[in-house]
């Protein structure tokens, strides 16, 4: 059996415990080496095969797993985050049924979450913005033009941009084509949940200033909106006067 497991944003103990048995079980492991925090390996069997995936190609990264199939072993294919993110995950899977292997997905934490742990913030505050738009700037891979950047950010919503830290100008200029304004909070946190994880806050008129000054230019989410700033309304959920199924308001 092969399973897809999500390897959490790169704190060892952010794995599911379902992952972390899956990895103690596996015979080979193969891993998206440029983002999955190597610390996990440690959990693996001594006789565990370990494969790096950044080295690979998806052809290679197939054969591996017939190989594994045909020897009647567990491979466990570790990918950052949660896998269905930025994966790549669909064109393994499709590849697999062609061949008649089955496959499991575990979940993990993505990169998103940790990012919002790391600033202490919600996404989704009341009266600010009830959406999360989660994209990347279009580079050496596409993005549909209906969903280029500056489209997306006419919604003024909660943004969190992926794999375009390196593009911290473009990504700045498509945001301020949006309903953002220079004013708007934005946030850049590198190597969420690591050890060198680093949080900068700014405002997406020192975005890319913000960037240059601190170094940041891979592996970092970029947030922007709202939800940084200070003002929200209270939660209805909590509102000793709404009612809800589990508990009744007072009176108005
Ligand atoms: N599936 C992953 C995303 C893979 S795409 C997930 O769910 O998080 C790779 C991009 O994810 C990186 O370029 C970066 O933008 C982001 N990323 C992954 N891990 C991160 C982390 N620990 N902190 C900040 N950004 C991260």
């Amino acid at each position: 059996m092969i399973h897809f497991v999500g390897a959490g944003p790169g704190a060892p103990d952010l794995i599911t415990l379902r992952g972390a048995d899956l990895l103690a079980k596996a015979d080979c492991v193969i891993y998206a080496g440029s983002l999955v925090n190597p610390a996990l390996l440690g959990l693996t069997k001594p006789d565990c095969a370990i494969y790096n995936s950044a080295e690979l190609t998806l052809e290679q990264v197939l054969d591996l797993m017939k190989a594994q199939e045909a020897q009647d072993h567990m491979t466990v294919r570790l990918h950052t985050g949660d896998p269905c993110l930025y994966g790549a995950v669909r064109e393994q899977m499709d590849a697999l049924d062609a061949a008649g292997l089955s496959y499991e997905s575990t979940p993990g934490v993505s990169s998103f979450c940790g990012a919002a742990a790391a600033l202490d913030a919600e996404y989704t505050l009341p009266g600010v913005s009830q959406s999360v738009i989660i994209t990347r700037m279009a580079g050496r891979t596409p993005v549909p033009e209906s969903e280029n950047l500056a489209a997306l950010a006419a919604h003024g919503a909660t943004m969190v941009i992926f794999l375009s830290a390196g593009m911290l100008p473009q990504v700045q200029a498509a945001l301020l084509e949006g309903a953002y304004t220079p004013d708007t909070p934005a946030a850049l946190v590198y190597k969420a949940t690591w050890p060198e994880e680093k949080v900068v806050r700014c405002t997406v008129g020192t975005l890319a200033d913000c960037g240059r000054q601190n170094g940041i230019s891979r592996t970092a989410l970029v947030l922007v909106g709202d939800f940084l700033g200070n003002r929200y309304d209270r939660s209805r959920l909590y509102d000793p006067s709404f009612t809800t199924g589990y508990r009744k308001g007072a009176e108005s």
